[in-house]
């Protein structure tokens, strides 16, 4: 049984290993509107990449693409892993420029951040 479960573990590892590559191989097509998160298993091919710049920048972005027809995706630091989180052709806002801290109680320790934030983000 131990050793069924090892095999079927190398089985799994080696296949991962290999569609890991086959998707570096992929991206050193140049292409910035092929992404990936972080685990690099699915690339996909996006329509638009717009870095969002405050509210208007996103209302902006979004009204492009209902008129364009295209669905939204939304990116963070792209750490989910799986490639669940984008859509073929898709207009993605990149939300890493949307990380301003907007207020910081040191006493109540209450920060309030834009959505994009993260540890580094500034006041
Ligand atoms: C090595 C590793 C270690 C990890 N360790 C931990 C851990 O210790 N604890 C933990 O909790 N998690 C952990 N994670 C998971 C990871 O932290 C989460 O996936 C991460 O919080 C997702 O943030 P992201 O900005 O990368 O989001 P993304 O992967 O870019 O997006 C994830 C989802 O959030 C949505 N989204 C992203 N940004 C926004 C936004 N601004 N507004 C609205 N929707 C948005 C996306 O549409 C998507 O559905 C780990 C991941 C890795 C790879």
């Amino acid at each position: 049984m131990k050793r069924k479960v090892l095999i079927l573990c190398s089985v799994l590892f080696m296949a991962y290993g290999a569609v890991f590559l086959y998707s570096l191989g992929k991206q050193k097509s140049n292409d910035p509107l092929l992404i990936h998160d972080v685990s690099r298993l699915v690339p996909v091919h996006v329509n638009k990449i717009v870095k969002t710049q405050g509210e208007d920048g996103i209302k902006k972005a979004l009204q492009e693409a209902n008129k364009k027809n295209l669905p939204v995706s939304i990116a963070g630091s792209r750490h989910s892993q799986g490639g669940h989180i984008f859509y073929p052709n898709a207009l993605l806002l990149d939300m890493k420029s949307y990380s301003k801290i907007l207020s910081l109680d040191k006493e109540k320790k209450i920060i309030r951040v834009q959505s994009g934030g993260i540890k580094k983000s500034k006041h």
